[in-house]
């Protein structure tokens, strides 16, 4: 039999007095009060009697242990109710969370507001901001709106159950009901609320439930409420939702019937005899309230289960707002901790409805403005890699967005002085934009300020140059096979090998023979004079013969040697020779980032506030930081405001352009005129860059691995870096250039040569000429302007041009001597001509024939 009084609230003295009126008439065990004042009056008469105290109110006192000898509450504690709600923050990485409590004195669950949840104000989880504002209804707007302004995006609702639509209400007008947002509700009867007006908009909602409303159909407990009838109506509410209040006081009265039931197996229970007056507790009290503690049953707010008359090992029901109803997404146990079911609810895209901006700057092939872009509209006018990237993730997330340029083009840098941002970061951080897409470099700086999704592209920095010109032809380009100091060194070889055999000639015993085999003679001649010596090495080194030959043995050595010497120097050279005319040589005035750095005559810079200016700026690297100091310092300006000016810059000559490796692949692969200089300086990537804490973060991540994973970033890759526009064929080039016949301006010089080398002799010639007819004039004694002119008449003569007087030949004695004219084979002559000088010998002419020619000399 159950006896319900109602009594008026905060009156403690009438609910004693009704509470004393029911135990004088044979109570067993006394349930509620849900106020906390009547509750703990009820509290402290029922450990007085020792009647078995079942309650099911949130209550907030701290209590000593064992204080409250024969009260069990069905609620969960709000200690551990706290620890859920941590947990939940801290797998949401809530860094930044508004509490909103509403403090209302002495009423129900709600009362006390900051006091339940001191313990999320006092220890935050790691690094988190905590914004905590009172509200009443009638501030709930103000408070509402001082959030939004302070871009709390996760809050935490403790206000009253009664008064939400209150809340509701300001939200909507707020506008704050997107999928920014995340509220919490620590009521455990989300359920009952009306969220009519937040489904579908993607506004984050989330919840614990207490009532098992899962299993209560499926189990025989249905059955139970029926028993029940009165509290089994009221538990059930017009949606078929079951309230957390009723629920508990529902399984309150089936702990006493669990815990009666118990007794009743071992022991009678005696009717209690007990009242207010005497003071005298009930003897039975006691074991009964020791079987009620002890219970242990499945009831319709889980598992029941008392330790030290508290609520232990209870299960709550994490729930979360989804398009359009409340769904099921985890559970939190006390042992357990929170364990998600459905994490994709967290993170969805949410409703395809939502529209998001997405900045960018024009940049090809990333993002270009169609040719007809000016009769478009919408996303229609852009394409590029980026643009076909952005489709794909929204297709797979979930989202709308527009595209929008940036205000300044660029990607953007702090300002040093300053530290304020500029460019599609500022945007970001400005909420101006929700995404930033193009080759926006992730680097730390700007990590710190807004948030990256994962890569989609790795690049680093490296140098864009102009292809160095063909080496200018030079008429003298047949000396290039060799350094100037090789041909140095070829000339001084030259000499000392040459002056080496004649020291060597003179001294060997072997290079002095008679003057001509078949002559008897008592005198011996050496072949290597000055001149011959000489003559045999030019005569060898340009593989020609020199009529001479070494006879002993140490100049046969230096005649091998330097046979071998020039064996290796000829064949290097015209083995360097063809390669040195025939293919077009560059001319690389700077081959790396230490090149550029260690000169001035080439400028060199990067795009203006991007990530690859803080990259020198930012270095610790004494290259690099050199590179900063000249970029700075040099006037006009070495920082452009788009890649096409430094493009354009590169071309005109005289620039370097430090760009990432990706832009500057597609811009040397359609322009033959452009290289790339030395390897990557650095090494990163592009993602996608979102306002800092944004959602859109890990879905936008997945969503790339996923295309990743799945090759499309590479075709979109392959599209645009390979399938679009002219790409320069360099092979072709080359094959042309190596074609290319030889011209007169390659070899000329040889021509040269010959020309000069001819102008010579000519002047040796007539230098001889005159020094012989002088000579012969002081013989003759003629004027020396006769004998030179019967001497031009005799080399001009047409007739008998093939023999001469002997007597004109340079032998002194021999012509001293001479009584009359003889002839001499040229070839006899000169040797004999060299012993006369050399020795200074009267040579023992013979009187011989010689093939054709006979001569004769008179001694
Ligand atoms: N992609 C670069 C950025 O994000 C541009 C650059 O500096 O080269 O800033």
């Amino acid at each position: 039999m159950y006896d319900i009084q109602y009594v008026p609230k905060e009156d403690t003295f009438h609910t004693s007095k009704t509470a004393c009126k029911q135990i004088s008439n044979g109570v067993q065990a006394v349930f509620g009060p849900s106020d906390p004042l009547l509750g703990a009056h009820i509290q402290s008469i029922c450990d007085a009697l020792e009647i078995p105290h079942l309650e099911s109110r949130l209550d907030t006192e701290i209590h000593v242990k064992g204080s409250q000898e024969f009260t069990v509450n069905l609620h969960p504690s709000q200690e551990l109710l706290n620890s859920a709600y941590k947990d939940l923050m801290t797998y949401l990485n809530w860094t930044k969370v508004a509490i909103v409590y509403e403090e209302n004195g002495a009423e129900t669950v709600n009362s006390k507001g900051l006091i339940r949840l001191q313990d999320l104000v006092r220890t935050p989880t790691k690094n988190t901001e905590v914004y905590i504002r009172q509200a009443t209804p009638s501030t709930y707007r103000h408070v509402m709106d001082e959030l939004k302004q302070r871009e709390m995006f996760n809050i935490i609702i403790d206000t009253k159950p009664e008064t939400i639509q209150l809340l509701f209400r300001a939200i909507l007008q707020l506008q704050m009901n997107d999928y920014r947002y995340h509220y919490f509700f620590t009521s455990l009867d989300v359920e009952t609320f009306d969220l009519e007006d937040f489904k579908y908009n993607s506004v984050n909602i989330t919840a614990f439930r207490l009532v098992d409303s899962e299993n209560i159909r499926s189990r025989l407990l249905l059955r139970d409420m029926e028993r029940f009838q009165p509290i089994g109506h009221s538990i059930l509410n017009k949606t078929n939702v079951i309230k957390t209040a009723p629920a508990l006081m529902f399984d309150s009265v089936m702990s006493l019937a669990h815990g009666l039931a118990a007794l009743d197996r071992g022991a009678t229970l005696r009717i209690a005899n007990v009242s207010c007056e005497d003071e005298k507790p009930w003897s039975d009290g006691t074991s009964l309230f020791n079987y009620v503690n002890t219970v242990e049953f499945q009831g319709l707010t889980g598992p029941v289960r008392f330790q030290d008359g508290r609520r232990a090992n209870f299960k709550l029901d994490l729930l979360k707002l989804r398009r359009d109803e409340l769904l099921k997404v985890g559970e939190w146990k006390q042992q357990s901790g929170l364990n998600i079911t459905a994490p994709k609810y967290f993170f969805e895209g949410g409703s395809p409805n939502i529209t998001l901006i997405v900045m960018t700057n024009e940049e090809t092939p990333y993002v270009m403005l169609r040719h007809n872009a000016a009769n478009l509209t919408g996303n229609a006018r852009y394409e590029g890699f980026c643009v076909d990237l952005l489709k794909a993730i929204s297709a797979i997330v979930g989202f709308q967005y527009v595209i929008e340029f940036g205000p300044d083009k660029i990607y953007g840098a702090p300002d040093p002085d300053t530290g304020e941002w500029n460019g599609l970061v500022k945007q970001l951080i400005e909420k101006k934009a929700d995404l930033a897409v193009g080759s926006m470099t992730i680097n730390y700086a700007r990590e710190n300020v807004i948030d990256f999704t994962k890569p989609f592209m790795n690049l680093g920095i490296s140098i864009l140059f102009k292809i160095p010109s063909s080496q200018p032809t030079r008429l003298f380009s047949f000396m290039n096979p060799l350094a100037i100091e090789i041909w140095l060194y070829v000339l001084a070889a030259f000499v000392l090998v040459s002056f080496t055999l004649f020291v060597m000639a003179r001294f060997s015993p072997y290079e002095w023979q008679a003057p001509h085999p078949c002559l008897k003679t008592d005198f011996v001649v050496n072949q290597f004079s000055v001149s011959n010596s000489f003559w045999f090495i030019t005569g060898t080194f340009l593989r020609q013969g020199s009529g001479l030959n070494p006879k002993a043995a140490s100049t046969r050595i230096v005649g091998g040697i330097w046979w071998f010497f020039t064996l290796i120097i000829i064949s290097s050279y015209t083995a360097n020779l063809a390669a040195f005319l025939t293919v077009e040589r560059m001319i690389t005035p700077i081959e790396s980032a230490e090149d550029l750095a260690d000169q001035s005559e080439i400028a060199y810079g990067t795009l203006g506030g991007g990530s690859t200016m803080t990259f020198f700026r930012d270095s610790k690297i004494e290259t690099y930081q050199k590179m900063w100091r000249f970029m700075e310092s040099k006037q006009p300006s070495v920082f452009v405001s788009a890649y096409d000016e430094g493009i354009n810059r590169v071309l005109e000559g005289n620039y370097a352009f430090l760009m990432e490796s990706t832009t500057l692949d597609y811009v040397v692969q359609r322009n033959c005129n452009l290289t790339q200089i030395g390897g990557l300086l650095d090494s990163k990537g592009y993602g996608i860059a979102t306002q800092k804490g944004s959602p859109w973060r890990d879905k936008i991540s997945l969503a790339i691995l996923e295309l990743q994973e799945n090759g499309i970033i590479q075709m979109l890759y392959s599209k645009w870096w390979r399938g679009t526009g002219d790409i320069c064929n360099r092979d072709e080039k080359k094959k042309e250039s190596k074609a290319n016949a030889l011209g007169i301006e390659n070899i000329g010089g040889v021509f040269v040569v010959l020309l000069c080398g001819l102008a010579l002799a000519i002047v040796v010639a007539i230098l001889e000429f005159c020094w012989n007819s002088k000579k012969n004039a002081q013989m003759d004694r003629q004027s020396l302007c006769s004998e030179m002119a019967e001497e031009l008449r005799f080399a001009l003569r047409c007739q008998g041009s093939r023999q001469r007087p002997a007597l004109r030949r340079p032998c002194s004695r021999c012509a001293q001597q001479a009584t009359g004219p003889a002839y001499i084979s040229s070839n006899v002559r000169s040797s004999e001509s060299i012993s006369h000088r050399e020795n200074g010998m009267l040579p023992m002419l013979e009187r011989r024939k010689s093939g054709v020619q006979s001569f004769e000399i008179e001694t």
